[in-house]
């Protein structure tokens, strides 16, 4: 996987909301049931970050993550389907790995991997044993229900993190998205850009038109804001009629024409009422991190003062 794949990778995986999550009874369920269904003393389910293996739920092992460079379920996320080792002392990939020649001395393992819908890798469930062994078909079958299992958990814990009428992300799933997009970007001091974009007389369509034809118009401004996003980006609902987004990698210049993208798509939009059709445009504020920035809250308010300026300068535009 080359480095551009893995960081779309990583900010898919991080979407999700899973790392450093507390124990969750649902997944230690999963676990037991490898551990019970495949008679084996470690069973875990294994998310892979950038440079560790994190464990969302463990059965028989008490660390909770270990570095990515000895990880077993790295290897099997990438692979078409099932990996089994039937002896990792034998296996050339893992004869030198300290979980073979160290604690807890694995011999056997059998993963599946976790896969997001479009197909990203996120990780494994896997089962592990001190001794080496064989696994049958119904064995292996039964491990990828119960992974199947776990990604619609995953799936569902996903959606949960959504807003329900524009599928962005709610206010908090995306601070803490953002939050994490600027450590990598802080750290290798990589652009990243935000833009807040807030519908313009929001007010006066909801009381001329309804309700109804306001939620249709957030619906619209929502997709055209996505269309111009690219794997990577995030966009949340921050309030009624306000959406930021995350601009991994662009600078400011890049996001400014992002957004005046954004904002000629949305006043293209044309909703129709019993009046006949209706309009809609937005205001745009753009920034970009600074390395002196403690967290997304500082980027956003830049953002929200550029805004600010949109608004001001007569609305319908974009300002840096
Ligand atoms: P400005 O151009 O200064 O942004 O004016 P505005 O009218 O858009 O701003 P204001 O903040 O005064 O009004 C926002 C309106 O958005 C008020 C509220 O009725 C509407 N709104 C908020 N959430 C929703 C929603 O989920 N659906 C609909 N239809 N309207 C919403
Ligand atoms: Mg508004
Ligand atoms: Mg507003």
């Amino acid at each position: 996987m080359n480095s551009e794949d893995e960081e779309l990778r990583l900010s898919r995986l991080y979407q999700y909301n899973l790392l450093d999550t507390p124990e969750d009874d649902t997944f230690d369920r999963i676990t037991r049931l490898v551990s019970a269904l495949l008679d084996v003393p470690i069973a875990l389910i294994t998310l892979v970050d950038r440079d560790r293996q994190w464990f969302k739920s463990k059965q028989g092992l008490g660390i909770s993550e270990t570095p990515r460079s000895q990880s077993f379920c790295a290897h099997t996320m990438i692979g078409q389907g099932p990996m089994v080792v039937q002896d990792a002392s034998l296996d050339a990939r893992f004869v030198d790995n300290p979980l073979v020649t160290g604690h807890p001395g694995i011999r056997f393992y059998a993963g599946i991997p976790l896969r997001a819908a479009d197909g990203t890798p996120l990780g494994a469930l896997c089962a592990i044993d001190s001794s080496p062994r064989e696994i049958d078909s119904r064995q292996l079958k039964l491990l990828a229900d119960l992974a199947n299992l776990t990604m619609e958990q995953f799936e569902l814990r996903l959606l949960a993190t959504l807003d329900g009428l524009t599928g962005a992300m709610r206010r908090s799933s995306f601070l803490a998205t953002a939050a994490r997009d600027m450590v990598p970007a802080l750290q290798r001091g990589s652009p990243l850009s935000c833009l807040m974009i807030d519908a313009d007389n929001f007010k006066n369509l909801n009381d001329q038109f309804g309700h109804a034809v306001g939620d249709e118009a957030l619906v619209a401004i929502a997709k055209a804001i996505r269309d111009q996003l690219r794997r990577g980006d995030s966009l949340g609902r921050m309030g009624g009629e306000e959406f930021c987004v995350f601009l991994p990698g662009t600078e400011l210049s890049g996001a400014i024409s992002v957004a005046e993208r954004m904002r000629m798509a949305i006043a293209d939009i044309s909703l129709q009422t019993g009046t006949g059709d209706v309009g809609v445009t937005a205001s745009i504020g753009a920034a970009v991190m600074l390395s002196t920035d403690s967290g997304p809250s500082d980027l956003i308010q830049r953002a929200d003062v550029a805004l600010y300026d949109a608004k001001n300068s007569g609305r319908n535009r974009v300002a840096a």
